[in-house]
């Protein structure tokens, strides 16, 4: 992994905030449904936050579980979408924040499209990137095999 920032950021209305270490040259598009329904938009687009480093400085997330591993949290009184994490934090090194969130959200750069399979065809951001669908990134496959394994 590529060196962290110090970064800082918030919901709309300013009751939560948060300070956290992130990833900000490793940045991904994120164009599953999941995604796009929650978010609103064509895509989300995801910033990885350091495992151990996301605080919460002022306020909470209010969080609703998105699939048997996945949780988005997001202000309870904007509704301004804020973090994505493995249920409870478990896998820490999955969670990341939505680049909107952030003060600076400028000073991030994506390298890679995720889950292109349901990308819409008329939206066609940094195409030179590399795209992969779901079956192509081993962290995704890894955490579906993690819940079919179960039992
Ligand atoms: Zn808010
Ligand atoms: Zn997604």
């Amino acid at each position: 992994m590529s060196d962290s920032w110090k970064v800082t950021g918030g919901c709309f209305c300013g009751a939560v905030r948060y300070a956290a270490e992130a990833f900000l040259q490793e940045a991904y598009f994120c164009h599953c449904r999941t995604c796009q329904r929650t978010s609103g938009a064509p895509a989300e687009i995801a910033v990885l936050v350091k495992p151990g480093t996301l605080r919460y400085t002022s306020g909470k997330p209010a969080f609703y579980q998105t699939s048997p591993f996945g949780e988005r949290g997001f202000c309870a009184t904007c509704g301004s979408r804020l973090v994505w994490q493995h249920v409870g934090g478990i896998k820490p090194e999955f969670t990341n924040v939505s680049v909107g969130s952030l003060d600076d959200p400028q000073s991030v750069r994506p390298t890679s499209h995720q889950c292109v399979e349901s990308k819409l065809g008329w939206y066609d951001p940094s195409p030179d990137l590399p795209h992969l669908r779901s079956e192509e990134i081993p962290e995704i496959v890894a955490l579906w095999d993690s819940v079919k394994n179960r039992g």
